[in-house]
């Protein structure tokens, strides 16, 4: 049921929840052959017993090849055994026992695991094995056939078994798709070292407040916030401990903020907070709460202790202005506060 490009297949199912689910497809297919061999023993069909110790036998290699990591070997092993499977299973007793459906689950696994020309080449192959089986049964007879009754129960087990393969393959489908989704929308919002909002999350989310804000005016107020003398870090420490600091100033930034407030990295070492309903004075307050949270931040890395400050400029938004107006006005404040001397909140007056 597990399908692999051929050159290398490392390079395109180098996923590992891909081998886990064909360690647990190869386990499940075991058991299901399990259960076959106790039910041909019981129908008095030694052949068909005997192909499902052999199928057994192959599935427990298949599962020992990917434990090794040989999973090359496993996977042609796991295509050998269904297609042989099918194959022998609807000559010996009958195109109604349903082994054929088992053929059906390597179509969507050849489109989801090898390159879309490889996949049709294969899927034609499949295709005409599969016609070619139905057609070959319209003219014979099958050469094991077991009781009616016999036939009816191994046909609804096969139902059931490729039901429930097919709902767990989709269901692993569509979480892997899930998953990459979430995974580029976090790359494409979130700055990597911080953990922060990007500047462009930022500048949508700020755009998207100031909507809000046009609808039902309230107070919004901006922080812009740049640690001091941070180029003295890198110098000093190496850059490799600048990034430390800069991701544990982040994470303290983030524990500071409210609910309500969104916090993104602007610049190198600038941030950016966007405080909604909130007034200048109650800005005041939350700025010099982070202003100090960062002061008493101490910074261990590698036997060193690093500590650093922040400057921080606040301004409050003004109906209908751009948003780069209200930004300017909290960047004129900081460096008002920077030239005052740094390790400040100032307000941007005007
Ligand atoms: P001031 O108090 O005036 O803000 O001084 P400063 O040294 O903090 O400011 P300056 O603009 O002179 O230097 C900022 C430094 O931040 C320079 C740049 O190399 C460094 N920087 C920017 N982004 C990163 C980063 O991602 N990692 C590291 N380690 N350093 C960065
Ligand atoms: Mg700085
Ligand atoms: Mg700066």
């Amino acid at each position: 049921m597990l399908g692999m490009r051929s050159n290398n297949p490392h390079k395109r199912n180098a996923r590992p929840e891909f081998w886990q689910l064909s360690m647990r497809c190869c386990q499940l297919a075991g058991c299901v052959d399990v259960t076959f061999l106790f039910i041909f023993i019981l129908l008095g069909s030694p052949i068909l017993a005997w192909i499902n110790v052999l199928s057994v036998a192959m599935y427990a290699y298949a599962y020992r090849a990917f434990k090794q990591r040989r999973n090359r070997l496993a996977i042609l092993l796991i295509r050998t055994e269904v297609l042989v499977h099918a194959g022998l299973g609807t000559v010996l007793i009958g195109w109604d026992s349903g082994f054929h459906y088992f053929l059906l689950m390597f179509i969507p696994a050849l489109f989801v695991t090898m390159r879309a020309r490889s996949a049709w080449v294969l899927a034609a192959g499949l295709w005409a094995y599969y016609v070619g089986l139905d057609v070959l049964m319209w003219y014979i007879e099958p050469l094991q056939p077991i009781s009616s009754s016999a036939l009816l129960g191994v046909h609804v087990f096969n139902l059931t078994v490729v039901f429930f393969m097919f709902s767990y393959l989709a269901l692993f489908y569509v979480s892997t798709v899930t998953r990459a989704h979430k995974s580029l929308a976090r790359m494409a919002t979130t700055d990597s070292l911080t953990g922060l909002f990007n500047r462009r999350h930022m500048i949508a989310l700020t755009e998207k407040e100031l909507a809000r804000h046009h609808r039902c005016p309230s107070n919004l107020t901006l922080l812009l916030m740049d640690i001091d003398h941070f180029k003295q870090i890198n110098d000093q420490y190496g850059h490799d401990m600048g990034d430390r600091v800069l991701a544990a100033v982040s994470q303290s930034l983030k524990d500071s903020m409210r609910e309500q407030d969104f916090i993104g990295r602007w610049g190198g070492e600038e941030f950016l907070a966007v405080l909604p309903e909130t007034d200048f004075e109650q800005a005041a307050v939350s700025a010099e709460r982070i202003r100090k949270a960062i002061e008493g931040l101490v910074i261990d890395c590698d036997g060193n202790t690093v500590q650093v400050t922040l400057s921080i400029g606040i301004s409050q938004y003004r109906a209908e202005e751009p948003l780069s107006n209200a930004i300017a006005r909290a960047d004129y404040a900081l460096y008002a506060g920077k030239s005052a001397g740094r390790n400040r909140v100032e307000v941007a007056q005007c």
